[in-house]
């Protein structure tokens, strides 16, 4: 009798919307598991597949056989593969390609078997570093005498109980004849083991206790951990405002899951703006924190793939993709300044970190915390309805008031800096205190403008203008990178006259630096942080008091802590309502409340100087008057009136290329599909567009976008599988699927 040959499902890297089964040859029936990779054919290639289970049956004869497995222990957990077939079907993204991007690319430098077979765990070839660690042996006397020096490493190793051969080198000197001898007399014992490289070697850490909480935070602390006690899913927006002890309450609440034998994941927007806060968890946690840092090379970040992996991590740090981290045992995960755009990944599987947060918290049955000072409306409006339990912390640590803030308008002016500003900067630095002013775009100029035809100079791929960069002598597009020497001459008419309109921070530094030449400015933006460790020197030089002014855009105003800070000035306020962006007044509002707090932190009273042309407009009014409960009423009502998040649902379908003709096609073909398919199935979507893009070309691509619209996810998602079965795409034009999508520039 034959036995039927084991049936695998597997899921391959590459956009094809389904899996596939193969047989398992004899050989490798130990295995093939799920969890592991395995060498495929398909087609006339050998890919590399990720097995998702043991299949039943499949409806397919002549499976082909997998050809080897590339591990000897999972990859991922069952319940991580929940999580990422959940993602999957829900962002309507291959599971496969969900797969690769949940993997370090560190494991694809060179994947390959131990010689033996044996020791062939998750290797990745030049990824892994190996060192020898000296432990006390089976006996501890001897009648031959090994030599002083080696007694006296042997009392190190005792006292330590275990110790890496290099930290003994650094002590006494090479030592390897006395260790060899230790380990002949049985007086010590020699293993092998990985190390991995620390990403944070050289960074020095001060210990850090907990503090004493305020009412506020301890009644937050209080909900949260009564709920990780019960091991249950359950979700809280802390809304704290700026300088109310957020981080204080993740901090403890972190320190009661571990208590309680549970791991904590935290998602932050960017890790390389966020120093302090890493900072923070370092001081507090004593080792077992792996910091999934941009900054890590290829095989850094694999190393701590596998130490968390493996449970040596039981606090992980990183931005949006930490939340595909292996980490096992999830009691809580944090989701800090949930507010940031920066959580949804803007091209390949279009996930957003601080939605799925909440699924895998569901899957591990977690607590799951969102915080920040200026949550999503969204989030305002989910803790309305009990999706989200609300904890608020309304007051500032230690009863500090909130900064004053005054308006100053505009209007009519052509300053960059108002006199207003120029005076409270000049009695600020008089008084021995820190500034902090912000604009909200780089560059010298916005753009330049020829003062003889009036064309204004603009990049040839993307429908946006150059900006003028002074010290770099360029005009670059901010887009694609393309540049011309400037000022120059007219593209159109070749007039050397170019007018110079709208600032950016480069000539904020150089009118602050005229009008305070002894105040030591900074300006942190990216142009001036595009080096590794940059954007720490400059936060590091506004912590230890050795700048005076720091200049910058948005990155100013990411959660930094400096108590020194007591001024705050903003040029252009209303920069972001012009955008042609439902969210336009919502990311203003929390743009500037977060910049408007980091006045005042420490123990003099801070205050903000806010320059508009426009400074009525509700979103200002709103930030500039501490009344957060009010802009929210306000934009909740116009999302309702206007049929936007979160009373609907939205999915974007983008269609772009690089001819035109081929792109206007395609959209029109796409809508008009989607408008049958919506009269079939009787579902309630509505289709907007297709229109152009409002930025209609980016790097010499056409683009347009249909919106869809449903009061009912159900609805929506009906409608575009149905809509992906029949949609047919030429070749030259790409179309893509946006869920919930968060740009729709
Ligand atoms: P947020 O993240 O809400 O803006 P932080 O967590 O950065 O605020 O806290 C602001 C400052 O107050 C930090 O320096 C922090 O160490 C301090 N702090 C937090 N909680 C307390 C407390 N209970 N007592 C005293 N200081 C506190
Ligand atoms: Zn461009």
């Amino acid at each position: 009798m034959v036995s039927n040959p084991q049936i695998i499902e597997i899921a391959i890297p590459l956009y094809l919307d389904r899996t596939f089964h193969y047989t398992v040859p004899e050989r490798l029936l130990d295995q093939a598991l799920p969890g592991r990779r395995a060498v495929v054919p398909f087609g006339r290639r050998k890919l590399t597949g990720y097995i998702l289970a043991i299949a039943e049956e499949s409806r397919i004869d002549n499976l082909k056989e997998i050809i080897e497995v590339l591990d000897q222990e999972p990859l991922w957990t069952p319940a991580e593969l929940e999580f990422f077939s959940w993602a999957a079907s829900y962002y309507m993204h291959p599971l496969g390609e969900v797969l690769r991007t949940a993997l370090p690319a560190g494991i694809n430098i060179r994947t390959r078997k131990g010689s033996s077979g044996e020791n062939a765990e998750l290797t990745g070839g030049k990824a892994i570093l190996r060192e020898k660690f000296y432990l006390p042996g089976p006996l501890s006397e001897t009648t031959r005498r090994p030599g002083a020096r080696a007694l006296e490493i042997l009392a190190v190793i005792r006292e330590t109980g275990e110790i890496q051969a290099s930290v003994i080198r650094k002590r006494f000197g090479s030592s390897s004849p006395q260790l060899k001898r230790l380990v002949e007399l049985g007086l010590a014992e020699v293993r092998e083991r990985e190390i991995y490289r620390d990403p944070f070697k050289n960074r020095t850490i001060m210990r850090d206790t907990p503090r004493r909480l305020n009412r506020h935070q301890q009644s937050a602390l209080d909900t949260i951990t009564e709920n990780l006690g019960r091991h249950q899913y359950s979700a809280f927006l802390l809304y704290g405002v700026t300088g109310s002890g957020k981080t204080e309450v993740y901090l403890q609440a972190i320190a009661h899951a571990l208590e309680n034998g549970k791991n904590a994941l935290v998602l932050v927007p960017e890790i390389a703006l966020t120093p302090q806060l890493t900072g923070r968890f370092q001081a507090r946690f004593e080792g077992g924190l792996a910091i999934l840092h941009s900054g890590l090379s290829d095989g850094e970040r694999y190393d701590e793939w596998r130490r968390i992996r493996r449970g040596l991590a039981r606090i992980v740090i990183g931005a949006r993709s930490a939340i595909f981290a292996p980490l096992e045992n999830i009691g809580i995960i944090i989701v800090d300044e949930e507010h940031e755009a920066s959580f949804k990944q803007s091209d390949g599987l279009r996930y957003n970190a601080r939605d799925l947060a909440l699924v895998r918290g569901g899957i591990e049955r977690a607590a799951v915390v969102l915080g920040s000072a200026t949550p999503l409306v969204t989030s305002i409006h989910a803790a309305h309805n009990g999706r989200l339990t609300l904890l608020e912390l309304p007051e500032r640590v230690e009863n500090r008031p909130m900064p004053a803030v005054e308006r100053i308008a505009m209007k009519g002016s052509k300053e960059t800096i108002s006199a207003a500003l120029a005076t409270a900067l000049t009695q600020n630095i008089e008084a021995g205190q820190q500034a902090m002013v912000f604009l909200n775009r780089r560059g010298f100029a916005t753009f330049l403008v020829c003062a003889s035809c009036g064309q204004a100079l603009s990049c040839p791929n993307c429908s946006v203008t150059l900006t003028y960069h002074r010290q770099r002598a360029r005009s670059i597009c901010h887009y694609c990178d393309y540049a011309v020497p400037a000022p120059g001459t007219c593209p159109s008419c070749g007039a050397t006259e170019l007018t110079e309109l709208g600032a950016g921070t480069e000539k904020l530094e150089f009118e602050l630096r005229e009008l305070l030449p002894l105040a030591r400015t900074i300006r942190m933006d990216s142009d001036t942080t595009s080096g590794k460790g940059s954007h720490e020197r400059l936060l590091a030089s506004m912590g230890d008091g050795s700048a005076d002014i720091l200049i910058g855009t948005q990155m100013i105003a990411k959660g930094h802590d400096f108590p020194g800070v007591t001024l705050v000035g903003v040029i252009n306020a209303e920069a972001g309502l012009g955008m042609p962006d439902f969210r336009a007044a919502e990311r203003t509002f929390q743009l500037l409340s977060q910049v408007i707090g980091r006045a005042g932190r420490g123990e003099t009273p801070g205050k903000v100087l806010l320059q508009a042309y426009d400074t009525e407009h509700y979103a200002i009014l709103s930030a500039s008057g501490h009344d957060a409960a009010g802009f929210y009423q306000q934009e909740l009502e116009f999302r309702q009136d206007a049929g936007y998040p979160p009373f609907t649902f939205l999915a974007a379908i983008g269609i772009s290329g690089n001819v035109e003709q081929a792109v206007t096609e395609q959209a029109e073909q796409s809508a008009r599909l989607l408008a049958a398919i919506k009269q079939k199935l009787k579902v309630r979507v509505e289709i907007l567009g297709p229109a152009q893009s409002p930025i209609y070309r980016l790097r010499g691509r056409f683009r347009r976008q249909i919106l869809l619209k449903a009061v009912t996810r159900k609805d929506l998602r009906r409608l575009l599988l149905a809509w992906r079965q029949e949609s047919r795409t030429s070749s030259t034009v790409r179309v893509v699927v946006d869920i919930d999508p968060v740009d729709l520039m």
